[in-house]
């Protein structure tokens, strides 16, 4: 069935478009503002979208622009409905990427024509490029990867994740330290879906809520173990999404994790990257704050590709900064790599704050590493990521970098 979702901030105009559209037998979504509608459009992903323009707080616009920068988004029909004939108007609206417009009032027949046009143009086009181009191809694997998706989260089947852990082993004595945790999808008739596929998808479907708060509870349980089982030092990292971050009880969350588990705060780390901390700063510092507060460690992730401001990191409680793969590799033929990675060792240490390098590939990116006393490395060098038993092996047999 087609789902059409309405953004409309009058009541009567809202219920009005809805008694029709369900008359027609349309599935409907509605939203009283543009933020509403926003969250709607990226969870519920509608067939068609019809926008006021006028709206308090976040407009027409807005709400456009918002949808056209997210791929999952960004091709879903949408059209204009305004009460202002004047020109300038839908004229910004379609130079945006709008549809189409409708002036308000419009009849009945001016309101399904539009829809109807638009649908037959979107399933014409879909037709056309599904078959030419493999970018669209893509897409249709990814919409269908979320359909799968929905499904297995709607039947809590759990069981299809799983996590994976990678060593962070310390530089100096050479033995593992912590490990961040990674996650795997493993559907039945998808086959594994790479996270590179899978998070994004989340992300922009807001999907990454539940299948995050999965991962931590499921990570809690598995340290505890671990610790109980010998190893009482070892520090977990989780990465979070800037959806979780901003989840108002997110904080709560993870103290209930910890207690119910009866974990050392301390064994806990949040990985963060300067684009999820930046999305919404406020927010984010007072959860931050809260979290690190507990006793929970947190760490920046792919530092050194984000926010360029540094001025941010004497605010924000972080234990340790992680230095993205990218400056990494190759770092002993490249001279701008180089200079960049000790810079950021050394400001880190000024700051007390810990310095892991990520994606460690080569002998020759350690020895670098170790020469300028960065305090631990992760990568594939030392070990891939691997699943609970194999990590549990490794932690046994003592495995050693050197
Ligand atoms: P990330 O946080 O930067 O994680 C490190 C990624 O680098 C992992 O990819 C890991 O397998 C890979 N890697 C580690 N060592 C090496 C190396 O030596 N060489 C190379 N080429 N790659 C290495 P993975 O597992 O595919 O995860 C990709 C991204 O997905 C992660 O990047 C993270 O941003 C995200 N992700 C994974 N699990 C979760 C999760 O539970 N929640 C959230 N929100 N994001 C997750
Ligand atoms: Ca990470
Ligand atoms: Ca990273």
């Amino acid at each position: 069935m087609t789902k059409i979702l309405i953004i409309e901030d009058e009541e009567l105009v809202r219920e009005n478009i809805l008694d029709l559209l369900e008359a027609e037998d349309f599935d409907t979504l509605a939203a009283a503002n543009g933020r509403i509608g926003l969250q709607l459009a990226f969870s519920e992903f509608p067939d068609l979208i019809l926008c006021d323009l006028m709206m308090p707080d976040l407009d027409g616009y807005g709400v456009l622009t918002a949808l056209r920068e997210k791929p999952i988004t960004a091709t879903i029909p949408f059209i204009f409905l305004t009460a202002r004939s004047a020109r300038a108007d839908f004229r910004q609206g379609m130079d945006l990427g709008a549809d189409d417009y409708l002036t308000k009032p419009f009849t009945r027949d001016e309101l399904l024509s539009a829809i109807a046009s638009r649908l037959a143009k979107q399933a014409t086009l879909a037709k056309q490029v599904y078959t030419k181009f493999d970018a669209q191809t893509l897409s249709r694997e990814v919409q269908m990867i979320e359909i799968y998706l929905r499904r297995t989260l709607e039947q809590r089947d759990f069981q299809q994740f799983q996590v994976y852990y990678q060593p962070i082993v310390d530089i100096h004595s050479g033995q593992i330290i912590a490990a961040e945790s990674l996650l795997r999808w493993q559907h039945p008739e998808l086959g594994s879906v790479s996270p590179a596929k899978l998070i994004p998808l989340a992300e922009a479907t807001g999907l990454i809520v539940p299948i995050g708060e999965w991962v931590l509870k499921n990570v809690c349980k598995q340290t505890k173990l671990w610790h109980d089982g010998g190893f009482p030092e070892l520090r977990i990292a989780v990465n979070l999404s800037a959806h979780q971050l901003i989840q108002p009880d997110f904080s709560q969350k993870i103290l209930k994790f910890l207690l119910a588990n009866n974990l050392v705060p301390g064994s806990l780390e949040l990985e963060l990257t300067e684009s999820m901390i930046m999305h919404d700063i406020n927010t984010v510092i007072v959860t931050m704050k809260e979290v690190h507060s507990f006793g929970v460690k947190i760490a920046i992730d792919d530092f050194g590709t984000g926010y360029s401001s540094l001025s941010y990191l004497k605010e924000l409680p972080i234990d340790t900064l992680k230095i993205d793969r990218y400056f990494i590799q190759d770092i002993t033929n490249d001279s701008q790599k180089a200079a960049i990675t000790t810079a950021l060792i050394q400001m880190a240490h000024n700051l007390n704050l810990d310095i892991v390098a990520e994606g460690v590939e080569t002998e020759q990116e350690l020895d670098f590493l170790r020469q300028y006393s960065c305090d631990a490395v992760q990568g594939f060098l030392f070990s891939q990521p691997l699943p609970v038993a194999e990590f549990e092996n490794i932690l046994l047999a003592n495995k050693r970098l050197y």
